[in-house]
């Protein structure tokens, strides 16, 4: 018998036919695909996390803290350098804030409980939703005769009153598509849901734009407000798997209830300490990336291409006759980018200044031959 129909037949009935998580990892000149950071570990940090493994080394025959308390202290200081004081007891660390978004959803969502997310949105929120048994409900972004993916009060309020769902995610700055929210939506969501979990996904905070407030700014006095950030973007820590979150502390003691003990192993506790220490040399590419965003917003709308205004260190751009064919086209030429299943557009990675020389020139050659051949 084939093992494969073997396993299909053993499998959850709502896992069959799925397909899973597939941003491709391939070895091009250029990747531009999944908004990490490009630049490497400075040096220095290179140090200090070597150091911080190798003291922690001799303890590795001892579980980790289990309580991960240094460095909840470590991301309570950091989160509270952005002006709202977080104390160390509100904040909840994961492998990559996607595992922390899973221990929210095995808290608060599972069978018989929904949760509502405004699609084009992070393509892990319904993966993490439905694998916990949560049931996913596609709300939409777009207001008429605005940004066809914005998302304003009226439109998320309407979905929240008819879908009342356990769970909302909210998406700011958004990906795919680059803008930031207003608080208040978020307030207003919160009030529309007056039972709900409300979850901001704030992956790109560091990247937004002068002004951009963070729903941290919100988290007093509402205890069903969840603000999710990661090591993964600014931090230039993809590779270390850390995400966490800000929240009540009544949140974070229940997220005890799921977690595996030990969940964060000794290394990575090492490893985002020492990163944290060292925060304004990780954090240092950040202006350098969000040039590097401003320019390719420029340099494709001066292609006849509509990139949509972007807070994060990636900018979605449409009006591609076919989006597969310039993806292809693209990689062809050693460019690796997004093509993010929304038709006509595509996504692209704020990278080096070297990285957008090369996507932008590999574009050029691309789309005036199209465009030059309209009548
Ligand atoms: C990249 C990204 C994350 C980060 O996931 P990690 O697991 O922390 O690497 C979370 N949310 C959004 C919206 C993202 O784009």
């Amino acid at each position: 018998m084939d093992p494969r129909a073997t396993v299909e037949a053993m499998l959850r009935h709502d896992l069959r036919g799925r397909t899973a998580y597939g941003a491709p990892q391939l070895d091009v000149p250029v990747a531009l695909n999944t908004n990490e950071n490009s630049y490497p570990v400075p040096a220095v940090v290179v140090d200090a996390i070597t150091e911080a493994v190798r003291l922690a080394a001799a303890g590795l025959n001892r579980y980790p803290d289990r309580e991960f308390s240094d460095l909840r202290e470590a991301l309570a200081a950091y989160l509270s350098r952005c002006g709202t004081p977080v104390v160390p007891d509100a904040v909840w660390a994961g492998n990559g804030s996607n595992e922390v978004l899973l221990h929210l959803l095995q808290a608060f969502g599972g069978p018989g409980r929904r949760a509502l997310g405004f699609t084009p949105a992070y393509s892990m929120h319904p993966i993490i939703t439905t694998t916990t048994g949560t049931t996913w409900i596609d709300g939409m972004r777009g207001v008429e005769g605005q940004g066809a993916f914005d998302l304003d009060v009226a439109s998320a309020v309407g979905q929240v009153v008819v879908h009342q769902p356990d769970v909302v995610f909210l998406c700011s700055p958004n990906n795919p598509t680059g803008t930031a929210l207003g608080l208040d939506v978020v307030d207003a969501v919160h009030e529309a849901a007056p039972d709900a979990l409300v979850v901001v996904d704030e992956a790109y905070a560091e990247f937004a734009r002068p002004g951009t407030p963070s729903a941290l700014t919100l988290l007093q006095g509402r205890p069903r407000l969840v603000v999710t950030r990661t090591m993964s973007k600014a931090f230039a820590l993809a590779g270390g798997r850390v995400g966490y979150l800000a929240a009540d502390p009544a949140v974070t003691d229940a997220l005890r209830l799921v977690r595996m003990p030990y969940h964060l192993s000794t290394q990575t506790q090492a490893v985002a300490l020492a990163a944290l220490a060292n925060a304004d040399l990780m954090l240092e590419t950040v202006d350098a990336i969000k040039e590097q965003r401003d320019r390719l917003v420029s340099g494709l709308a001066a292609l006849g291409l509509e990139p949509v205004p972007s807070d994060a260190n990636f900018v979605l751009f449409g009006h591609l006759p076919d989006a597969g064919e310039t993806w292809q086209g693209l990689l062809d030429r050693g460019v690796l980018i997004r093509d993010v299943g929304i038709p006509h557009y595509l996504r692209v990675t704020a990278g080096t200044p070297d990285e957008t020389s090369r996507f932008l020139e590999a574009v050029a050659d691309l789309v005036p031959t199209r465009t030059g051949a309209a009548p």
